[in-house]
């Protein structure tokens, strides 16, 4: 049976995974079937199964089925046992190993493409969902300073920053107080605020110094309220979520197939070709 690879989501007809992956097989001459497959939460284990019983043996997760795939994984690495979320799958003699590897791909893509020095960084890191979680273990395993955690739902903020355990390094604060947070090196936003064709980015210019790094998650037009934001405030970068990507695609690949594949040339076609709007 031939090996199959997919993606889950819903909606999912936008996403870029499957383009991504088809790149970075033909880079390494893998010859590769990657769907996208549309599954409601309600459908999504039971499709789930029916991909593994057709040779389904790899597959992306995406919004909203993170958390569903967690629960349908026996065992896990162990960043995403503390996300409690996966965007990765692989299977293993008849079950689902479960990874997350976005927030991998968001430090990778800071460190390696835009040459930023997480060490000693003070971070405030907005929302606090799936990608949230996978994000800030990510961030504090790269040597920031501080983390604070603000999210519209405090106790989510609370739960996430619980989970991780470091009460000295991540911290949470209630999304009124961001006026007196201080300044911050860099400021991630992980919320799916932008999504909102009305929502506006209403944040404190008091968050940003003359070295702030801004980076949204989401990237085109989801993107535009917050980096906007963050460039009438005088960040000095605005990164958005393309380059983190490709990277979290490239972790995945790498489980899969055991190879690495080179991101760049993915990353400045999709640039190029300015495929903004869909998901990851
Ligand atoms: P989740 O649905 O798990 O979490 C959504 C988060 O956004 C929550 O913290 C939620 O707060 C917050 N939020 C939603 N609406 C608003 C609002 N109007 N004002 C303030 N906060 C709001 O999503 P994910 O964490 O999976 O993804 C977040 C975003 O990041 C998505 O838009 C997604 O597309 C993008 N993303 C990009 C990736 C990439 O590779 N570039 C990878 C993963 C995600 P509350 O808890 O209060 O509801």
């Amino acid at each position: 049976m031939t090996a199959r690879y997919a993606v889950f989501g819903q909606p999912i007809a936008h996403s870029q995974s499957p383009h991504i992956h088809a790149a970075f097989a033909r880079q390494e001459g893998i010859a590769l079937d990657y769907q996208a497959i549309e599954a409601s939460p309600a459908d999504f284990p039971a499709e789930l199964e029916r991909f593994a019983a057709g040779g389904g043996v790899g597959a992306n997760v995406t919004a909203p089925l993170k958390e569903i795939a967690f629960g349908l994984c026996r065992t896990f690495t162990s960043r995403a046992k503390l996300a409690g979320s996966v965007n990765t799958l692989l299977r293993k003699d008849g079950y689902w190993h479960g990874d997350t590897t976005d927030g991998v791909g968001l430090v990778r893509d800071l460190t390696e493409r835009h040459s930023l020095d997480l060490r000693g960084r003070r971070v405030l890191l907005l929302g606090a969902g799936g990608s949230a979680r996978s994000v800030a273990p990510a961030l504090l395993d790269a040597g920031i300073l501080e983390l604070i955690v603000v999210n519209r739902t405090s106790e989510r903020a609370d739960e996430l920053v619980d989970a991780i355990g470091e009460p000295g390094r991540a911290k949470t604060r209630h999304w009124e107080d961001l006026h007196d947070l201080g300044d911050f090196e860099l400021i991630v936003n992980a919320t799916s605020a932008g999504r909102d064709r009305n929502a506006t980015f209403e944040l404190p210019k008091a968050l940003v110094n003359s070295m702030t790094t801004a980076v949204d998650l989401n990237y085109g037009e989801a993107a535009i309220a917050f980096l906007a934001w963050a460039r009438a405030m005088g960040c000095r970068n605005t990164v958005d979520g393309l380059g983190m990507l490709v990277e979290q695609a490239a972790t995945s690949f790498q489980q899969w197939h055991e190879v690495r594949p080179e991101t760049d040339p993915v990353y400045a076609g999709l640039r190029a070709r300015n495929a903004l709007a869909g998901e990851e």
